[in-house]
């Protein structure tokens, strides 16, 4: 098969950023649905890898339990293998990938090797204390091992640090929207979708 640049200028190609907490995932699998396209999260490939016990998840296991980074190269290889399926070939939201500058290059060099870009990254913005809250209160729900207090606590230092600088990146390009991510599910779904509109960004007709 030969890759070809897309022509297709309706593709949707998107990232969702936002502090643990923030609802990113929630809100990405809502907004990737009402695009029609997949929403792909670095952080559910990883933790279904380790609880299949693939070899995947036994070298990532330790990494996400302390809350730490997996390794650029595994990281962008998992991405650059999912996001070459055909189902992310007319659009994709990315949840949680690129987290540091490292990953934005390698992901900007990924889709010019395909003649493609991202389209749209969507901050959400949450306050910390509510981020914090929100987390706390996953841990009980969830059991997530990677929710504990100091672990918690980990990931958030190392998204100021490292992933913060990501949206500076992607402000230069004009192409980042900021989200109020307090309210309903439903009002924060509404203001992505009515900020993707405004970029010109169509949803699929409803069957
Ligand atoms: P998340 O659900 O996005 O918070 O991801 C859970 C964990 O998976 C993170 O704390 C990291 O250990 C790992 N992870 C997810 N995405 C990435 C990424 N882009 N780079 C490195 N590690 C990641």
């Amino acid at each position: 098969m030969t890759l070809r640049p897309t022509q297709d200028g309706a593709a949707s190609r998107l990232l969702i950023v936002g502090p643990q907490g923030s609802g990113k995932g929630t809100q990405g699998i809502r907004i990737a649905e009402a695009f029609g396209i997949p929403a792909i999260s670095t952080g559910d490939v990883f933790r279904g890898a380790v609880a299949a016990g693939t070899e995947l998840g036994l070298q990532v296991q330790a990494i996400i339990a302390a809350g730490d980074l997996v390794s650029d190269e595994l990281t962008s290889a998992v991405v650059r293998d999912r996001l070459a399926q055909p189902d992310a070939a007319h659009g994709f939201l990315l949840d949680g990938y690129p987290r540091n500058l490292a990953q934005v290059r390698s992901l900007d060099e990924f889709l010019d090797g395909r003649g493609q870009e991202l389209d749209a990254v969507i901050e959400l913005d949450v306050p910390r204390d509510e981020s914090i809250a929100r987390l706390s209160l996953r841990a009980t729900e969830q059991g997530r091992t990677d929710d504990t207090e100091e672990v918690i606590a980990n990931r958030l230092a190392i998204y100021e640090r490292e992933t913060s600088p990501i949206l500076d990146v992607y402000r230069d390009r004009g192409i980042v929207d900021v989200i109020d991510g307090l309210g309903s599910l439903d009002e924060i779904t509404d203001r992505v979708i009515a900020a993707l509109e405004a970029r010109g960004m169509s949803r699929p007709a409803a069957a």
